[in-house]
Order: C-alpha cells, then sequence, then structure tokens
C-alpha cells in the first residue's frame, strides 16, 4: 500500500507511476491514478500488478495534466477488485482521495451518508472520505478536511484534488506515514522516502493530524484548528 501525488510544471502522471514502483516493496493487489486535465479529474484503476495500469494508461499518457495522485492498495475492507481499487471519487467527481489505512467507523458513516441520499459504488472503507468531503466541502478545501479528520476514527494517509481548486493537493495523515517534498519543478507526497529521491532529498515528515496543502511553488501546514505550523525540512543523506 502506498500513495503518491505531485502538482508542479511536469506532466504527473509518469512521476506517480515511477513513484508507485518505488513503493511496491510495501505490497499491494491493486493500483490507480487520478489526474487533473485542466478541465476534470481522470482516472485509471485496476486490479494486478502496476504493469497493468501502466498498461492501461499508456505510461500515463493517456491521462495528461500536472496535478494527480496515485495509490497502490492492500486491500483491507472489499476484496481486490476494479471497482474498490482507488483512486475515489464524491458524486459528481469533483473531489478525489486516495486512502491508506483504515477508517474503523467506515460503517456508522456510511448509514449516515446514504440516509442523506449519497451512494456508494465501492466497498471499500475509503470511500466514506469522499462523499463526506463532499457532504462538507463549501469551496474552503482545509475547513472540509479538518471536519471529516473529526469524524473519522483509525489509521489514515491520504491524498485529494479538488477540481475547482487545480493548483493545490491536500495531504493530511494519522498513523500511516506520510512525507512531502519539493522537487525542481514542483511539490510531491509520498508514503516513503525512495519514492522521492530521484526528486529531491529534503523532504518534511507529516506527523499525525498534520494538513499539508502543496502547490508549485510551496508547501503550506496546517494542524487539525487550521492553524499554521512550521515544520523541518529532513535531508536524507542515505540511498535505497
Ligand atoms: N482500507 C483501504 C481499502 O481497503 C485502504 C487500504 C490500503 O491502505 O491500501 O481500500
Amino acid at each position: 500500500c502506498g500513495i503518491v501525488g505531485y502538482v508542479g510544471e511536469s506532466q504527473a502522471a509518469p512521476i506517480l507511476l515511477e513513484g508507485l514502483e518505488k513503493l511496491e516493496y510495501r505490497g499491494y493487489d491493486s493500483a490507480g491514478i487520478a489526474v487533473y486535465d485542466g478541465k476534470k479529474i481522470n482516472m485509471k484503476k485496476a486490479m494486478g500488478r502496476l504493469k497493468v495500469l501502466n498498461e492501461l494508461t499508456h505510461g500515463g499518457e493517456l491521462l495528461p495534466g500536472k496535478l494527480g495522485i496515485g495509490h497502490t492498495r492492500w486491500a483491507t475492507h472489499g476484496a481486490p477488485s476494479d471497482i474498490n481499487a482507488h483512486p475515489h471519487f464524491n458524486k459528481d467527481q469533483s473531489i478525489v482521495v486516495v486512502h491508506n489505512g483504515i477508517i474503523e467507523n467506515y460503517l456508522k458513516l456510511k448509514h449516515r451518508l446514504e440516509s442523506k441520499g449519497y451512494e456508494f459504488v465501492s466497498e471499500t472503507d475509503t470511500e466514506v472520505i469522499a462523499h463526506l468531503l463532499d457532504y462538507y466541502y463549501d469551496r474552503d478545501p482545509l475547513e472540509a478536511i479538518t471536519k471529516v479528520m473529526h469524524r473519522m476514527e483509525g489509521s489514515y494517509a491520504l491524498g485529494i484534488i479538488f477540481a475547482d481548486h487545480p493548483e493545490e493537493m491536500y495531504a493530511v495523515r494519522k498513523d500511516s506515514p506520510l512525507i512531502v517534498g519539493h522537487t525542481k519543478d514542483g511539490s510531491i507526497i509520498a508514503s516513503d522516502v525512495p519514492a522521492v529521491l530521484k526528486y529531491t532529498r529534503d523532504v518534511v515528515f507529516i506527523q499525525n493530524e498534520e494538513i499539508v496543502k502543496l502547490t508549485e511553488d510551496k508547501l503550506e501546514f496546517y494542524n487539525i484548528d487550521e492553524e499554521v505550523i512550521e515544520k523541518e525540512t529532513t535531508h536524507i543523506d542515505w540511498d535505497v
């Protein structure tokens, strides 16, 4: 299970596919990526090896765009399948999420959301996050994310894109690893250092309940109260 995300001047899909490959050692049963193409978010995902996703996207060519997230899944809730693979969308496909971890109270949240008219397409715990974000979203990504954090119990590392904020990516974690860094022309997130080493050796380790807003040239860090926090950069001087 692994997460990768990129926003910047380069094509995102090849960076995501390559990053996911570097996280293969963590184990997975399916993989997927979502990329914003300037108008909407396009997604490809499939059960099986990354080779399948590579073929499905022609090495990323079929998903053009400079903002994207990727995922390798180790199924915990819902069998390995194309539909259960991440990313997961909200109903009008304007919000997309990748998730590592387990949402312990997902059934309760799912029932609440269903009673409000939300329809689920997968069997994953993760899909509640996409619909909960939709439920709380009022054009302020940070506000929606902190509200969702207050509702979720369990572990999560998340990469999130809002189609109406096409210059930004959001990341957050609790009890699942997540790092962020700057590349020469953008910003990147990943579950672990090997996925970013080709692009940067200066990374920031995200701690529990911290949120990152990434843009091409900036990383901004917040706590769950939406207050700006300062983070230290760690220089990685080892190789994989
Ligand atoms: N619990 C989620 C699922 O089963 C995420 C699993 C993972 O960390 O890859 O889809």
